[in-house]
């Protein structure tokens, strides 16, 4: 188990945007922008009413996800972390976060957002091809993300991360060459790529299954990840972990939390957990949200609030597989095998000798007296490594 002194890591998660992407499975809402205010007023209630329950824990990231957390003022982020502020220990240097639209970042507000706290945005760029951009029906173009860009360095951010999305029905390698090319020459520290999934329930997956558009070609997919990983390579990008790139110093301390396996809070609806011995996520509505955390007098037993939904113990076992799991998907870090027996008491290749050895052979692992790492052909095929490994 991880020591109760670790910092934590904190995820608040803001439900609202103003247009809907045609592959977005998030849990957010359009239309429901007079529920900001509120929303803002309930979170504060649940920040202080789980802070309360294990007050001055250790924070060292803060990441403001969605939904479009850049649809909040800077004031009401002041709010927020006021109220952070008061029941947790948050470090000098932290990592803060927040996931903004292209369009809403200029220069007042990039520069406001900076006076409040945060020091690192993530631009969710997506594309730089208008005809991908319009397939998602992204509020933004492409131009707008260069503005972005330049707003959030003006207003004195020094660490901006670019999401890109790849596998897009009739998207071809040019096209992919030429988003990797652009991102490039944006200069910003971290890039993020995922892989389109179709998520049911979402327009794209509705165009797919009735034909409207094509079925993501797999190859295809898989080649575009190839070219990912050349262009950003040699754009001086460091790979860390199998989606992400950075520049020296810049890999996001928020997702190492998660890829190490380390506690993080999660706050407001839909926002998951893994505190306390238990992975918990937070019910999804945010109008029911809102109205439960109006009042709330009793005493909650810490991770819990009245929003609490989910809420499952985390097995030692269970623990393990997702260490390896989330651990392997450092593409250099792997899982250090000290920092494995001390948080478990066991050797890594006592509890999984034979898979380890036989993937060892098969030259889909490497094994170092210090980490175990996937090796580039199997981090290809992660997914039988994972299968066998939990
Ligand atoms: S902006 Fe992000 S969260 Fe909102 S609909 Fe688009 S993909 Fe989903």
């Amino acid at each position: 188990m991880y020591s109760n002194m670790t910092p934590v890591a904190v995820y608040l998660h803001v439900p609202f945007c103003s247009t809907k992407c045609t592959y977005c499975a998030f849990n957010t809402y359009i239309q429901l922008e007079h529920l900001i205010e509120p929303f803002v007023t309930a979170l504060i209630a649940e920040i202080r009413l789980v802070g309360r329950s294990q007050p001055g824990l250790d924070v060292h990231t803060i990441f403001f996800g969605g939904g479009t957390p850049s649809l909040l003022t800077p004031e009401q982020y002041a709010r927020i972390f006021a109220a952070l502020r008061d029941v947790y220990n948050i470090y000098p240097g932290a990592e803060i976060t927040l996931e903004a639209n292209p369009n809403d970042l200029h220069r007042d507000y990039t520069t406001a957002l900076r006076q409040v706290g945060f020091n690192r945005i993530s631009i969710g760029m997506q594309s730089a091809n208008e005809n991908e951009l319009q397939l998602f029906r992204r509020r933004h173009d492409n131009d707008a993300v260069a503005r972005a860009v330049t707003a959030a360095r003006a207003g004195g951010f020094a660490n901006l991360n670019l999401d890109l999305i790849y596998g897009i029905p009739h998207q071809t390698l040019d096209g992919w060459r030429n988003t990797l090319t652009q991102t490039v020459a944006l200069k910003p520290e971290h890039i993020s790529l995922y892989a389109l999934g179709l998520e049911e329930g979402t327009a794209m997956d509705h165009w797919v299954n009735t034909g409207r558009l094509p079925t993501p070609d797999d190859d295809l997919a898989a080649d575009m990840y190839d070219l990912a990983t050349e262009v950003l390579g040699a754009a001086g990008y460091d790979q860390y972990e199998i989606s992400n790139w950075a520049r020296p110093g810049y890999a996001c301390r928020h997702n190492l939390q998660y890829w190490r396996n380390l506690p993080y809070l999660g706050f407001g609806p839909g926002a998951h957990g893994f505190a306390g011995g238990a992975r918990y996520s937070v019910l999804l509505s945010p109008q029911r949200y809102i109205k439960l955390l109006q009042d709330v007098s009793e005493d909650y037993q810490f991770p819990r609030a009245p929003v609490t939904d989910m809420f499952d113990p985390v097995t030692r076992e269970g623990e393990i597989a997702d260490t390896l799991i989330m651990g392997l998907r450092l593409v250099r870090e792997g899982i250090d095998r000290e920092t494995f027996r001390q948080r478990f008491g066991v050797d890594l290749l006592d509890v999984h000798r034979a898979a380890i050895d036989r993937f060892t052979a098969s030259g889909l692992l490497s094994v170092t007296d210090e980490r175990v790492t996937l090796t580039d052909r199997g981090r290809l095929l992660s997914n039988i490594v994972f299968r066998e490994l939990v």
